[in-house]
């Protein structure tokens, strides 16, 4: 039978009333009898009103008031459904209640103690991968997964991690300076005092022993080198200085390096996370004088171990040659701080820097080049070493080969308590709630799987090789992958595939801000709406598009699994990658109490429970369409603003965009009414061939032929800019050759990009009527 919306309830109502005024008359009673049990049959009652009413068949003369009473009282009960906080996404109503009743009790279980505990003991010691007390953490986290009870293993991979065993800056001539290159310990941390640490460096640097002139080229972005080429400024055959932020790292040296450049050095201004923000540590919460920001320089043609491209860099795997690996830099590339960077941009002369060049550093800023000369040398132990993957699992009692995963990385620069351990918690945190439901008796109806990835800073080694030889099982069985990083106390920030966006909007309702009063959601929406005074008040928040620079890169970008990366930002930093991020540093300047890391871990908990056990999974495809409808829009404008030598055609695009628009729209309202009626056999083959359509459609966006000139990367929709690193890039393909004046694989990318928008409608089309099918059948 179709189900009926449940609006048709209070017409029912007045039709049934109206009959039960003269059930004196036997006929009359029998109708309005059968007319109870239709209306019955069409609410789809509890079963325990069903049992009531099985009680009183043949006994027409059931009095007028009882009946009312029955069906009154399931219109309240049904009322109070329809209240919002009574609905999830994907769940048929007589699964809600439970569901919502194992969610309070995830709500409590998250402990501000056990957080703190935990970041005490993980950020104890510096614990690089590759070192001895990265091995030891991997004991610890495994033990920890075993305690709770679940099926855990330590997976092991070999990557080639580099460390520098010698880094030479000095400043030549006019004068004469060496750069320190060594971070102080700060006696009010003891922590910051540990021997062990990491030297500061930056990893994937070509070696080299390299003497010019130095250039200050700001942050060493394409509009930079443009801005010197117009003043005549050459960098060729000289070094750079850059300093950090606006792109990943990596870019910096590879940009300098296609101007001519020799050598790369980049430092941390001031002004950008130092004494112009506010107090530098121990006082204040900044990058002090001596602070370095270490960091993976990896030109990132594809993240992992640089010998093993593709594939899983397992004991005994074969491995390309050094000088065949092409995520290498050709210059080499050392960091420095502003305290010896100083010496270096004041020895520079020609002309005065353009005021947005400028940082806060008590000099003039000029360009050079020269006269100041700078000698840079650096060499590496390029030496082979064992990666630590730890995974528990939490098995589905339904449909255990559907995987819901929940991932953090556990190595750090140095001692790391913000990047990664406040994230690692939060992991460990989640994963022990759910551990202690399970004693309690819950049980996920898909498998449920934990990952603490090693070697990520290097460039996402721990999970891009996991997922590399898991690549088979990945493809068939993962329904989403959530991350977290590094965690703070400001805003909550939401970004991943669309397809998740009113999913994790109905989540983040479920947890109350920790200090205003208001659920997460309400405050999201109030910063939204300040910021963007057009947003409706009930409207979700879109969520933002991803690029790189954390470990949910594999599971996207290669595999197209459908993503989510949360966390709450961090209000001002200045020890990123540097030895003073520490537990000191963290209790004092960020999430102090684990207020916000144990909010993090109630929706973490809240979102693994739904996408575990929904029966329709609660994927939408109008959130993508208005997302990629804002895409092609911004695309098409810098189409018509680029002078193109070639037309490029987007009314195709734009109508297969909406018809997918309106196969978007109607599986919505197919889902709606699923989820407004209530289900017995929700396990029938027909949902469960949904739901596999349903998570499987985010891998339409990733075709198996990837991306220009990086095939590793095969999202049609997200990717991170070739030039920016961390920053997303949607539909890359057609964005990024239009912006480099390539107009034959824009047009190339278009029809590449059509392609996988008609099979995506094709899907939700597909989708639609299986629901319906499945709704039926019932
Ligand atoms: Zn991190």
């Amino acid at each position: 039978m179709r189900f009926a919306r449940s609006e048709n309830l209070p017409s029912t109502t007045l039709v049934l009333s109206k009959h039960v005024n003269c059930l004196d008359d036997p006929q009359a009673g029998h109708l309005a009898w059968k007319q109870a049990q239709q209306c019955i049959k069409i609410l789809s009652t509890s079963s325990q009103l069903v049992v009531m009413i099985e009680r009183l068949k043949g006994h027409y003369l059931v009095p007028a008031t009882l009946l009312i009473v029955i069906v009154q009282s399931w219109h309240a009960l049904s009322e109070v459904h329809k209240r919002p906080g009574f609905s999830i996404r994907g769940f048929f109503q007589n699964r809600v209640r439970p569901e919502k009743d194992w969610e309070d009790k995830l709500r409590e279980l998250p402990s501000t103690n056990c957080l703190r505990d935990n970041m005490k003991f993980l950020s104890s010691k510096p614990h690089h991968a590759g070192s001895a007390r990265s091995r030891e953490i991997a004991g610890y986290l495994l033990s920890q997964f075993q305690q709770w009870g679940f099926s855990s293993t330590i997976e092991e991979f070999e990557a080639l991690l580099p460390t520098p065993t010698e880094r030479l800056v000095e400043l030549i001539s006019p004068s004469q300076f060496k750069a320190k290159m060594k971070e102080p310990a700060i006696s009010e941390d003891p922590d910051s005092s540990q021997t062990l640490q990491i030297p500061t460096f930056n990893a994937y640097s070509a070696e080299g022993d390299v003497t010019g002139e130095l250039v200050y080229v700001n942050y060493g972005i394409p509009e930079d080198y443009q801005n010197l080429k117009d003043l005549g400024i050459e960098v060729k055959g000289r070094i750079v200085l850059a300093r950090y932020g606006v792109c990943h790292r990596g870019v910096k040296p590879k940009l300098a390096t296609k101007h001519g450049a020799i050598g790369c050095l980049i430092y941390s201004d001031p002004k950008d996370d130092g004494y112009f923000l506010g107090d530098v540590y121990p006082l204040g919460a900044y990058r002090p004088e001596e602070g370095v920001q270490r960091g993976s320089a990896n030109d990132r043609y594809y993240p992992g171990d640089p010998l093993t491209p593709g594939w899983a860099s397992v004991k005994g795997a074969s491995k390309l040659k050094r000088e065949e690996a092409t995520v290498f830099q050709k210059i080499p590339v050392l960091p420095l701080s502003y305290g010896d960077a100083l010496p270096l941009l004041k020895s520079l002369r020609g002309p005065v820097a353009p005021e947005s060049w400028r940082g806060a550093l008590p000099i003039t800023y000029h360009m050079g080049p020269g006269p100041g000369v700078v000698r840079v040398k650096v060499s590496f132990e390029w030496s082979i070493k064992p990666v630590y993957d730890i995974i528990g699992r939490i098995e589905g009692s339904e449909y255990p080969n559907e995987w819901v995963l929940y991932g953090n990385h556990h190595d750090a620069w140095v001692n790391g308590a913000a990047d990664p351990v406040s994230g690692t918690a939060v992991v460990l945190e989640t994963a022990r709630s759910l551990g202690e439901l399970v004693k309690q008796g819950w049980s996920p109806r898909r498998t449920i799987i934990f990952a603490l990835w090693d070697a990520e800073e290097w460039g996402l080694v721990g999970s891009t090789e996991w997922v590399e030889k898991h690549v088979a099982e990945l493809q068939q069985k993962a329904v989403a992958y959530l991350n977290s990083d590094s965690t703070g106390k400001g805003q909550l920030r939401l970004e991943g595939c669309h397809s998740l966006g009113k999913f994790i909007n109905e989540v983040v309702h479920e947890v109350p801000d920790p200090k205003r009063g208001k659920n997460l959601w309400q405050v999201l929406k109030a910063q939204a709406s300040s910021a963007q005074k057009e947003v409706s008040r009930d409207v979700d928040i879109r969520i933002a598009p991803l690029g790189s620079g954390s470990d949910y890169t594999a599971f996207l970008d290669h595999l197209g699994i459908a993503v989510l990366n949360l966390n709450f930002a961090s209000e001002g930093s200045g020890v990123y990658h540097s030895i003073y991020d520490t537990f000191r540093w963290y209790t004092q300047f960020s999430d102090s109490d684990f207020l916000y890391g144990r909010a993090l871990s109630q929706i973490m908990g809240i979102s693994l429970m739904r996408l575990a056990n929904a029966d329709v999974l609660p994927f939408d495809y109008v959130s993508p369409v208005a997302a990629i409808t804002s895409y092609v829009d911004e695309i098409e404008a810098l189409y018509k603003k680029a002078r193109a030598p070639r037309r490029l055609s987007f009314a195709a695009l734009r109508r297969e965009l909406q018809t997918f628009g309106r196969s978007a729209a109607a599986y919505e309202k197919t889902l709606q009414t699923a989820c407004s009626h209530n289900r017995y056999h929700d396990s029938s083959p027909k949902l469960s061939e949904l739901n596999r359509l349903l998570y499987q459609t985010e891998r339409l966006f990733a075709p198996e032929i990837g991306l220009p000139r990086r095939e590793w990367f095969k999202h049609r929709l997200y990717a991170p800019g070739v030039l920016t690193g961390y920053d997303a890039k949607t539909i890359p393909g057609v964005r990024e050759a239009i912006e480099r004046d390539s107009w034959e694989e824009a047009r190339q990318e278009l029809v590449v990009f059509q392609r996988v928008l008609t099979r995506v409608t094709q899907q939700t089309v597909a989708a639609e009527r299986k629901l319906r099918l499945a709704l039926a059948n019932n």
